[in-house]
């Protein structure tokens, strides 16, 4: 399976993947732990958003986005990381796995342009599609549908959000259609 078939299946699910073998795995960073460090993340992580913001203010990505979360939960079930190596790998799975509860979805790796990865899901997700840690939520979260300024747009189809193309990009290339979710 490549990414786009990856995608394609994260966007027409209807139901949640299976979880693994044995349950979700318990988070050996007690709880209390998890809480000192999100709280002191907090600030910084707003500082990191409010900067992204003031940037994009000046300097527009081609792309606007509009329309609102349908909470079908797709995009935290399918939730895709790059294999990493030695400390780095270390230091993103505590980041990740004990700190904001992520948890690793077996059976689910690929290899994408030469490069291994592996879909992950959240323990936050609720089954109604709501977030049970949504002030708290990784950047990773507040930061999807991911717009960059020299890449597509990344989304999944029915999420609810539609991506569009700035007016005077609108303009110059009529024929390109970026998105239009539902
Ligand atoms: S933290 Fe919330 S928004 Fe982020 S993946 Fe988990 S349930 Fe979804």
């Amino acid at each position: 399976m490549n990414l786009e078939e990856l995608l394609s299946k994260a966007e027409n699910a209807t139901s949640p993947p299976e979880i693994p073998l044995g349950g979700i795995p318990k988070q050996r960073l007690p709880s209390w732990g998890r809480w000192i460090i999100r709280i002191l993340y907090l600030p910084l992580l707003h500082l990191e958003l409010r900067t992204e913001k003031i940037a994009k203010f000046f300097i527009r990505p081609p792309f606007i986005q509009t329309g609102q979360c349908k909470r079908r939960g797709n995009c935290c079930h399918y939730i895709i990381f790059p294999e990493l190596q030695g400390i780095i790998k270390k230091l993103f799975l505590f980041w990740n796995t004990e700190v904001h509860g992520f948890y690793k979805r077996e059976g689910l790796e690929y290899e994408v342009e030469g490069k291994k990865i592996h879909v992950y899901g959240c323990r936050h997700l609720r089954k109604d599609g709501s977030c049970s840690n949504y002030s708290f939520r990784p950047k990773i979260c507040r930061s999807w549908p991911l717009i960059n300024y020299f890449a597509y747009p990344k989304i999944l189809k029915g999420c609810g959000y539609q991506i569009k193309l700035r007016p005077p990009y609108a303009k110059k290339h009529p024929g390109l259609k970026i998105y239009e979710g539902d």
